[in-house]
Parts: structure tokens; C-alpha cells; sequence
């Protein structure tokens, strides 16, 4: 026999018994990205390699190892997209929608990376994130990571601090990164492998390593916020004093620049210290230059993306009760005529209250297994229809969760019954 086909390494079903926290969640997303005034655009999975080269950046983790690259049968280079600002910048250009006007835009789906998979990293995952176009002062900086600290309060999620940065304008960075490698190159033989890679490729990088051996070099470096432009600065102080202002507390991380090329001023991070070395739940910043480098007219952007499974990976840790999918009723039928009166009766009610969660039991069953499926299907109440209530036009409606007595309803007023019972969960 052959061996049964197993998911892709890093790659990961998401059951029904774990779906119902994701619909939660994707739920309380959109309502948030809703009241905020954004609107969600759907891009493909796959795009034109270049998209993401000319963008993240050549020499980028992401470019360099871990996108999922292949030729298609014309021959044409195309990655499984592994973020998604790239995309909303492309489809922003391509549609119009971005020269001379406001965007507020979110987005939901799958991102693919070849990383070495691990407990909040894989390498297909889900990603939540908003990005505006057009507006290029600190008010709308202050929004974006004031969405994004309204979910955590949403969600009841304690102990996410806000870190904060700005890497200053183009020029700024480039002059620092000058200071920074002369820097670097006085400790290089100190430096390992991987930053000594990167003092020739990305010096900025450097100052993201994780590497404890090189943490005081780095915590001595020259800072990014001590060479800021005149014009970053009053913007990095303006935003601040709004947080302030709106009750969203932060820590400045001078040595946050994130992973990306393309951000300017404004960067910051979401991080948990309860997820390992995973702790980032949320990471975004301001791309004033990413529009033009992608073909389109000069126009400000800022944005964040959300990972979704450490979201989830979170809440269980911090064991946030989210609503269940448990239906109200599970329904017991004894015999032919019951599931006919059965069958009728429920749909009746679907109509009435829309919002009752019924399942029926189905391909019959003793009395004793329907009410085993009764009770695995998680249902407050079962209704039962035998020959009796079929004689008498009424139901049995046992609850089984508590210890109340089962009581008898007529089917009539049944609809009534339920209304109270279920919506304001009286018995
Ligand atoms: P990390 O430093 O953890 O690799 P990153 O800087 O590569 O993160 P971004 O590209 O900024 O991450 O993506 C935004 C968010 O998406 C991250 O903060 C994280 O929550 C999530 N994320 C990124 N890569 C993965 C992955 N491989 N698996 C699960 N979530 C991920
Ligand atoms: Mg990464």
C-alpha cells in the first residue's frame, strides 16, 4: 500500500475544533477594520517575482531564502507572495487607486516563507494588516497602532508592549549608515559570520541580530533617533505626544529597524515575551518611497501586518475564553413519521429565529446513540420527537448541560419557548 500523503513541511490544516477561535478572531478583525473606516482588497497569492525583489529588497531574508520561487509553464517567474504590502502597492498602482487621494485598505490570507518551521513560525501563515496611501503626517501614524492596540484590547490580550522607532528620511539613514559602519568596521573582528555578512549588504540589519555575542556591540553602536532629520523628528514628536494623548503607551527600541528595506520613519513592533523567541505579533511602519520604487507616483504609505497564528498561540496562552460554535439544539427523532414532522418543524424554526443553531440528527439511530451524538455535538438542549409527542403535537426539550428537569413544549409554542430560553437564556 502506499504511504498516505501528508501536508508539506511548515504547512498546516487548521481543524474544526480550532476554527472557531480563528473565526473569532478574522471576525474581530473585520468589524475593527470596519469601524476604522477601511476597506478589504483581495489580492492573488502569486505575483511576478520582481514584484517582491524590487521591493523587499534583493538582499532581504525574505528575497534571498525564503520565498517560495518557481517558473510557470510560460516560463515566467513567480513567488507565492510572503507579505502582502508589496501587493496592495501593486494593485493600488494598477487600479488607479493610490495618486492624489486617501486609501485606507486592509487585507487577510495566506503568506508563504521558506523558514526553518517552529512553534509560531511556519511557512504557510495567515497575515492581517491595514495600509494607508496618501496621507504623510504623524495623525494617521498614530491611527494604524491605534488599531492595532484596539484589538489586543478586543481580545482581552494582556502583555503586548508597543515598541517604537524612526529610522528618519532616506538621506538621514543613508548618512547614518555611514557612522554605523565605520563603526562596525572598528569591532569587525568581533562581528559574527552572518553580521559581518550583512555590514556589506545591509549594515542596518546588524542592529537587528539576536546574537548574544554581539549584543553589547550593538548596544553601544551609534543610534538612529540621535542623527534624525529635522522634519523626522517633529514627526516622530508628534506622534508620540498623540499616543500619548490616545492612552497608548509605548517603549522607544532605537534598535528597531525591521527586516524590510523599505520603511522610513515610523517602524514599530507588538511583542510578547510569552511566545519564545516568536514574540512578534504585529510589525509596521511608514514606506513613503515604496510607491514611487514600484512604478507609481510619489505617495506616502504606512501600514502594519499581523501574524495570526502567534494571535491564536496567545489567547490560548493566556486562556481567553472566545465564543464556541456549539449548536442550541441537537435534534432527537425516533422513527419515520418523527423525521418528517422533525425535518418540517426545524426548518419552521430556522426561518423564525435566524439566529438559533440547530443540527438534526441524521441516518437514525436508537433513542441511546442519538442523545450520545446529542451530547458530543456540544448542544445546550435536545429536542425529542417520539410516537407520544407526535400524538400529542408537542416536544421533550432536555437540556444537557445542567441538571434541570427535561419539560414538555408544544410544538406551537415552541418558536415563543425558545426565544426566551435560548436569547436570554432563561429555562
Ligand atoms: P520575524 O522576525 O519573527 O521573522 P518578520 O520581521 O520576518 O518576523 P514581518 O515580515 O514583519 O515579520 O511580518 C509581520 C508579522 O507576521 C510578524 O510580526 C509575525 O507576527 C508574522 N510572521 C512573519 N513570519 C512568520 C512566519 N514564518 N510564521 C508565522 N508568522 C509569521
Ligand atoms: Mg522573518
Amino acid at each position: 500500500m502506499s504511504k498516505v500523503i501528508q501536508s508539506i513541511r511548515g504547512m498546516h490544516d487548521i481543524l474544526p475544533d480550532q476554527s472557531p477561535v480563528w473565526n473569532y478572531l478574522e471576525g474581530t478583525l473585520r468589524e475593527l477594520f470596519i469601524q476604522y473606516g477601511y476597506k478589504e482588497l483581495r489580492t492573488p497569492v502569486l505575483e511576478s517575482t520582481k514584484l517582491f525583489s524590487r521591493s523587499i529588497g534583493e538582499v532581504t531574508d525574505i528575497v534571498e531564502k525564503e520565498m517560495y520561487t518557481f517558473e510557470d509553464r510560460n516560463g515566467d517567474s513567480l513567488s507565492m507572495r510572503p507579505e502582502c504590502t508589496a501587493s496592495c502597492v501593486r494593485a493600488g498602482i494598477q487600479n488607479g487607486l493610490l495618486y492624489n487621494q486617501q486609501q485606507r485598505i486592509w487585507y487577510i490570507g495566506p503568506m508563504f516563507r521558506h523558514e526553518r518551521p517552529q512553534k509560531g513560525r511556519y511557512r504557510q501563515f495567515y497575515q492581517a494588516g491595514i495600509e494607508t496611501f496618501g496621507i504623510p503626517g504623524p495623525d494617521i501614524d498614530a491611527e494604524v497602532i491605534a488599531v492595532s492596540a484596539r484589538l489586543w484590547k478586543r481580545l482581552g490580550l494582556k502583555n503586548v508592549e508597543l515598541q517604537l522607532n524612526s529610522l528618519g528620511s532616506n538621506e538621514a539613514r543613508n548618512k547614518y549608515r555611514e557612522v554605523l559602519v565605520s563603526y562596525l568596521k572598528d569591532h569587525e573582528d568581533k562581528l559574527d559570520e552572518e553580521s559581518k555578512r550583512r555590514l556589506l549588504t545591509n549594515p542596518l540589519r546588524v542592529l537587528d541580530s539576536k546574537n548574544p555575542d554581539i549584543a553589547d556591540i550593538i548596544k553601544a553602536a551609534p543610534q538612529l533617533l540621535d542623527h534624525l532629520d529635522a522634519e523626522s523628528e517633529e514627526h516622530f514628536e508628534r506622534l508620540k505626544l498623540l499616543l500619548t494623548e490616545m492612552g497608548i503607551p509605548f517603549v522607544i527600541n532605537t534598535r528597531l529597524v525591521r527586516g524590510l528595506d523599505y520603511y522610513c520613519r515610523t517602524v514599530f513592533e507588538w511583542v510578547t515575551t510569552e511566545l519564545g523567541t516568536q514574540g512578534t505579533i504585529c510589525a509596521g511602519g511608514r514606506y513613503d518611497g515604496l510607491v514611487e520604487q514600484l512604478g507609481g507616483k510619489a505617495t506616502p504609505g504606512l501600514g502594519f501586518a499581523m501574524g495570526l497564528e502567534r494571535i491564536v498561540l496567545l489567547l490560548e496562552e493566556q486562556a481567553i475564553e472566545t465564543p464556541t460554535q456549539s449548536p442550541d439544539i441537537y435534534m432527537v427523532m425516533q422513527g419515520e413519521a418523527a423525521e418528517n414532522t422533525g425535518l418540517k418543524l426545524t426548518e419552521t424554526l430556522r426561518d423564525e429565529l435566524p439566529g438559533l443553531r440547530i443540527v438534526n440528527n441524521a441516518a437514525g439511530g436508537s433513542f441511546k446513540s442519538q442523545m450520545k451524538r446529542a451530547d458530543k455535538s456540544g448542544a445546550k438542549f435536545a429536542i425529542i420527537l417520539g410516537d407520544n409527542e407526535l400524538t400529542e403535537n408537542n416536544v421533550i426539550l432536555k437540556p444537557l448541560r445542567n441538571a434541570e428537569p427535561q419539560i414538555q413544549v408544544a410544538q406551537e409554542a415552541l418558536k415563543d419557548h425558545l426565544q426566551t430560553t435560548i436569547f436570554t437564556g432563561q429555562t
